[in-house]
Formats: C-alpha cells, sequence, structure tokens
C-alpha cells in the first residue's frame, strides 16, 4: 500500500481550477476533497460540509485557538482553512487528497508537509479570465475587481509550485493534470514497490 497523494492546487478565481477539481473528484475513484472551513457566505448551490463548512468568525476563531486548521489565510476579505486531522488521515489510509486552496495557504502546507504536489493554473489571459469570471454570474461588482486585482499577485507566485498548467481548453488541462496524478503517484516518497 502506498500514502497518499497530497495534492495542492491553486489558481486565480476564474482560472477553471473549481471545473479541473471536480472533473479530477468525479473521473478519478481515487481522489477526495478537502472540505475547508470558510466565514464566507454560501453561494446559491453550495452545501454546508460539502463545498465548505460555514463557519462564524467565532466558530473558526474557536477552531483555530484550538490548533485545528494545518493552514488558514484571509482570502478576498473572508478566512478559509484547511482541518488537519481529515488530511492525515486520508493520506495514512491511502487515499488521494485534493486541497483547492490558495497560495498563501499552499505555501504553508509546502513548508508543513513537503511531498505535497502543487500545481497552479493559470488562465490562458487576464482577459479571459476576467470573461470567465463575469461569466459565472456568482459575484457582484466590487467582488470581481478584487478578485482580478488579487489574481495578478498571486499569479506571481506561480515557480513556489512544482507544476503549473495553463487551462486553456478543460479537456486538455484535465489530460495533463492526470498525467501528473499518474506519474506523483508511482513517486518513491509515497510508494516503494515491494517485489520478491
Ligand atoms: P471561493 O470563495 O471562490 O470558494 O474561494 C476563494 C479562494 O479561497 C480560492 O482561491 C480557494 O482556493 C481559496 N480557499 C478555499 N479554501 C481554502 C482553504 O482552506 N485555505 C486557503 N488558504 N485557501 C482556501
Amino acid at each position: 500500500m502506498r500514502r497518499g497523494v497530497l495534492m495542492v492546487i491553486s489558481g486565480p478565481a476564474g482560472a477553471g481550477k473549481g471545473t479541473l477539481a471536480e472533473l479530477l473528484l468525479a473521473r478519478d475513484g481515487g481522489f477526495v476533497f478537502s472540505v475547508s472551513a470558510t466565514t464566507r457566505l454560501p453561494r446559491a448551490t453550495e452545501l454546508d460540509g460539502v463545498h465548505y463548512h460555514f463557519l462564524t468568525e467565532e466558530q473558526f476563531g474557536a477552531v483555530e485557538r484550538a490548533g485545528e486548521f494545518l493552514e488558514t489565510a484571509m482570502v478576498h476579505g473572508h478566512r478559509y482553512g484547511t482541518l488537519f486531522k481529515p488530511v492525515m488521515q486520508m493520506l495514512d489510509e491511502g487515499r488521494d487528497l485534493l486541497l483547492d486552496i490558495d497560495t498563501q495557504g499552499a505555501m504553508s502546507v509546502m513548508s508543513k508537509l513537503a511531498e505535497c504536489v502543487t500545481v497552479f493554473i493559470l488562465p490562458p489571459s487576464f482577459a479571459e479570465l476576467e470573461r470567465r469570471l463575469r461569466s459565472r454570474n456568482t459575484e457582484n461588482e466590487a467582488d470581481i475587481q478584487r478578485r482580478l486585482h488579487n489574481a495578478r499577485g498571486e499569479i506571481e507566485q506561480v515557480s513556489r509550485y512544482r507544476y503549473a498548467l495553463i487551462n486553456e481548453t478543460v479537456e486538455e488541462a484535465y489530460q495533463t493534470l492526470t498525467a501528473i496524478v499518474a506519474a506523483e503517484r508511482q513517486n518513491t516518497v509515497r510508494y516503494r514497490p515491494n517485489i520478491l
């Protein structure tokens, strides 16, 4: 048995990271999604405990003080955090785990769990990023502006990641992502063939 792959994906809002994550979870039976905690309000389609654990500021603070977060970050004005225990449990059980977290969170995970596989998802251009962000229709204008502004700062962090991937078309990007997954599953960091 091998240890699970801890895959961290980041990228600016509108890069298509969410779609790639959904495809990976739907098509690759080995992956589970790490459900983060956030103080952001749920969107119309989001379910508590499935997309996020939606917490109040007070609840989030209590979890933080109890030392239960692997990492936390303030993103677009809200708090987000990855719970430590489920991550370690999944990896120990040999399940592959997908973390969709921002660049600050990814840096923290890299410093604590060096074997993590980090992938940065890029849009083909800033113009395309803006178009995708607007077509989602989930944020108001102020949020869109904030996310576009933050995107530039996030993209500067790309070289800190092990892999970068331009999401021109979802299918192509997905094929590349699965190649990364296939290679990393064979990485001797987590897998030692045992031949007798
Ligand atoms: P959204 O509000 O659009 O779901 O997510 C906003 C940003 O927060 C995304 O870049 C997403 O990757 C990031 N994010 C989601 N969960 C976490 C988390 O647990 N930790 C960190 N650091 N970032 C997160």
